[in-house]
C-alpha cells in the first residue's frame, strides 16, 4: 500500500517550497520514501531501500529511549533566526550559511543572533552545503567562529573531498562531512584522506539504518544523524539509527519537522526539551487525506517509484 503526500513548507529550504514524498505500509509498519525532485533513479534507489526497511523490517533494537537534536536554522534572516531557536528549546543550533545570493555578512548576522538566541552555553555549528571555495571557507569560518563566539563544528565547507581535506588542515574549528558522504561514490574517501572530523550520516540516501551502522562502523569517526526534511514516519527511520549508534556525542539533525506546515502522523516528531523520542510515531487517517497530493503529483511519483524498479505497491 502507498499514499503520496504534499506538504508545504513554512520557508524555502534547499529551493523547495512543498515537500512531497510516498508512505509505503508493509508488516512492520510504514515507510518514508522522498528523494528529492531534481534525482535519478539511481540516486533514489538507496532511499527506496531505506523506506522497504522501515516498512518489511523495521529497525535494530534501540540503545537509548530519547536522541538530543539540534534547531536547523535556514538561510533567513536575523529576527527570525533568533525566534527559530527560542522556539526550538534546543542547546544545539546549525546554521545555514552560504546560501546562493547572500554575503557573508548575512552569515556573521544570522549566527550572532543565534548565539544570542542561544546563550553562552549553547553549541552553534554551520551548514555550508559545499558553498565556498577553499580560500573563502578559510576567512569565513574565522570570521564566523569569531561572530559565534566558538562552532561546535563546520559542515562542509567546500564541496570537493580533497579541498575539504585542505580546509581541514587550515582552520582549528572541526570540519563535518555530509555531501562527501551520501553523494559520493566512495563515502570512505573522508576516511582515507582524514577530511573531516564528524561523519553526518542521512538514512534515506545511505540506504536505511544498518546500512548507516555499518558505514558508522567502517568509518571510524563521530556520527551526527541528520534528516533529508522528511515527515516524521521518515525523522523516526533518522531517530531509530541514532538510537542504536554504539556511541553518540553529537545533537542530531532531526528536529527538521517544524519546517512543514504539517505532518502525517497524529503527534509530530518535535523536541521536547531539545530530545526525541525513540520510535514509531502513528499514522494518521485523516492527515492522509488532508495531505493528499493531487492526481497529477501521485501520478508523477508512482512513476517515479515504478522506475525505480522495487514498486511492491498492491
Ligand atoms: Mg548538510
Amino acid at each position: 500500500m502507498t499514499h503520496v503526500f504534499s506538504i508545504p513548507m513554512r520557508t524555502r529550504f534547499r529551493g523547495i517550497t512543498v515537500r512531497e514524498g510516498v508512505l509505503v505500509r508493509g508488516d512492520a509498519g510504514w515507510g518514508e520514501w522522498s528523494p528529492f525532485l531534481e534525482y535519478d533513479d539511481v540516486t533514489s534507489r538507496p532511499w527506496l531501500a531505506c523506506a522497504r526497511e522501515a516498512a518489511d523490517v523495521g529497525w535494530p533494537a534501540p540503545l537509548r529511549d530519547r536522541v538530543a537534536v539540534n534547531v536547523t536554522v535556514p538561510a533567513t534572516d536575523p529576527e527570525r533566526a533568533h525566534a527559530i531557536v527560542r522556539a526550538g528549546g534546543c542547546t544545539t543550533a546549525k546554521v545555514k550559511v552560504a546560501e546562493r545570493g547572500q554575503v557573508l555578512a548575512d552569515d556573521l548576522a544570522r549566527v550572532e543572533a543565534v548565539r544570542d538566541a542561544l546563550g553562552p552555553g549553547g553549541l552553534v555549528r554551520v551548514d555550508a552545503n559545499g558553498g565556498w571555495d577553499v580560500d573563502e571557507a578559510v576567512r569565513a569560518i574565522a570570521a564566523l567562529e569569531r561572530a559565534a563566539g566558538g562552532l561546535e563544528y563546520v559542515e562542509q565547507p567546500v564541496m570537493d573531498v580533497e579541498d575539504l581535506a585542505l580546509v581541514r588542515r587550515r582552520v582549528d574549528v572541526p570540519v563535518a562531512a555530509d555531501e562527501s558522504i551520501r553523494r559520493a561514490e566512495d563515502p570512505y574517501r573522508v576516511r582515507d584522506l582524514e577530511a573531516a572530523d564528524v561523519a553526518v550520516l542521512k538514512v534515506q540516501p545511505l540506504g536505511g539504518v544498518r546500512a548507516c551502522l555499518r558505514i558508522a562502523e567502517d568509518i571510524g569517526l563521530p556520527v551526527v544523524v541528520s534528516s533529508a526534511v522528511e515527515s516524521s514516519v521518515g525523522i523516526a527511520a533518522g531517530v531509530a539509527l541514532a538510537a542504536a549508534l554504539p556511541e553518540l556525542h553529537h545533537a542530531c539533525g532531526l528536529a527538521t519537522v517544524q519546517l512543514l506546515t504539517d505532518d502525517v502522523v497524529a503527534e509530530p516528531l518535535l523536541p521536547v526539551d531539545g530530545m526525541l523520542p525513540v520510535g514509531r510515531p502513528v499514522v494518521d487517517e485523516a492527515a492522509l487525506a488532508r495531505l493528499a497530493a493531487p492526481p497529477d503529483r501521485v501520478a508523477h511519483w508512482e512513476a517515479r517509484l515504478a522506475a525505480v524498479g522495487q514498486d511492491q505497491a498492491s
